[in-house]
């Protein structure tokens, strides 16, 4: 498989060291068959797992009706899922625009920014919003930045978490302020609780567009549906993808109040984007997530997993929210770790050399938690001396 992989795909992820055929719920197996407990569900996207019966179902149906019809008609399955967000933002002036991905969602974001008649934008210093050239120019990371230069410009970058930084930064002239609820790929990075709250106020008072990336933490992940809404504001613009498509490629820019009129005719377009096969998807997705209470289930694991975690004596301590969490460790194993843990058959990733993230699908079971739990602690107890 690896050399079957690096002789017919390109190199930018590095070879992936195994393969993976099948999964159901927090279950998947790699092509030799081996089980794994999936606790990085797909990097935060596989909101329900693998193979969800419902989710089969929804495509499968809509796919026997409709899987693709252009921009220029509508389709029921991408009204429903729009007014389904709407109804979630609990704000009816939202109107929501289909993409297929998070870089997508934040270059719509962008490109609505310039509409307003300004273009200096500000973002925070670790972000990470996507790949494009202009999800790139946003993304707070010099490392990734560097070999794409020039980047777009007139983008300055604050500290996270910093608000006199903000204060500073944020004026008249600037068209958006972007910012993660939690920097997911920067290692589960939570600001303080009114952090949000002040960027909202200073964006309103300088009349420049709130946008939150809610591509990582959207969709339930952080036991509410975006992330920011225990900051008690009203964003202009919420990026979503990841989760959004219950595993399918989805992604939706929202936009809110006077922010949701800037788009005229001909302004942006996407081919794929609310495809009626990955709207059904994400209709089914929001549903189960509803009626099995699974927001509110979230927050009770974050508590467990926060808890039975840091009784190893290699974790220094967990953040993050719901089903987001970062494991900080006291030594820079985490990158061994991770390998260690796939090789004992559980799958997580290392942001760091000291962070560990989880983000296993909302079905996991109470004893797939207990088992994450025992198996991790097994394996970070070999790093203890
Ligand atoms: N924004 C955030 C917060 C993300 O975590 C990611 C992906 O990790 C993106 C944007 C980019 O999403 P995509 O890979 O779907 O383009």
């Amino acid at each position: 498989m690896q050399l079957r992989w690096q002789s017919s795909q390109q190199n930018n992820y590095g070879t992936p060291a195994i393969s993976l055929s099948h999964g159901k719920g927090a279950l998947v197996w790699d092509v030799d068959g081996k089980e794994y407990l999936d606790f990085l569900g797909g990097i935060a996207t596989n909101i329900l797992g693998h193979a969800h019966p419902r989710i089969v179902s929804a495509i499968t149906e809509q796919a026997h009706e409709l899987g693709h019809v252009s921009n220029l008609y509508s389709h029921p399955r991408s009204i429903e899922l729009a007014e389904k967000l709407i109804s979630l933002t609990g704000q009816s002036s939202a109107r929501v625009f289909f993409c297929n991905s998070g870089a997508e969602a934040n270059e719509a974001a962008l490109k609505l920014s310039r509409l307003t008649g300004r273009s200096k934008i500000v973002s925070t210093l670790g972000s990470f919003h996507g790949r494009t050239i202009g999800s790139l120019s946003l993304t707070g990371q010099v490392t990734k930045q560097k070999p794409f230069r020039p980047l777009l410009k007139k983008i300055k970058f604050i500290p996270f978490n910093d608000i006199a930084a903000a204060k500073r930064a944020i004026s008249k002239k600037v068209a958006m302020v972007i910012v993660e609820p939690i920097q997911g790929e920067n290692g589960v990075v939570v600001p303080d609780l009114g952090y949000l709250k002040a960027l909202r106020e200073l964006t309103t008072k300088n009349g420049a567009l709130l946008v939150l990336d809610c591509v990582q933490t959207g969709m339930g992940r952080t036991g509410e549906w975006f992330g920011y809404e225990s900051e008690g504001i009203v964003p202009d613009v919420i990026t979503l993808a990841k989760g959004l498509g219950g595993g399918l490629p989805l992604g939706a820019m929202i936009a809110i109040g006077d922010a949701a009129n800037l788009f005229e005719p001909g302004s942006h377009g996407s081919t794929f984007g609310g495809n009626p096969i990955a709207c059904a998807s994400a209709l089914a997705a929001i549903s189960i997530l509803e009626n099995e209470s699974l927001l509110e289930r979230n927050k009770k694991l974050e508590l467990t997993l926060k808890l039975e975690l840091s009784k190893s004596p290699l974790v220094e301590s967990v953040r993050g929210a719901g089903l987001l969490l970062g494991i900080v460790l006291k030594l820079d194993v985490a990158k061994k770790l991770v390998i260690e843990l796939q090789n004992a058959g559980v799958l997580a990733n290392a942001t760091s050399d000291s962070l560990i993230r989880i983000a296993p699908p909302l079905v996991v079971t109470d004893k797939q938690v207990a088992d994450f739990v025992r198996i991790f602690r097994e394996v970070a107890a070999t790093h203890e001396r």
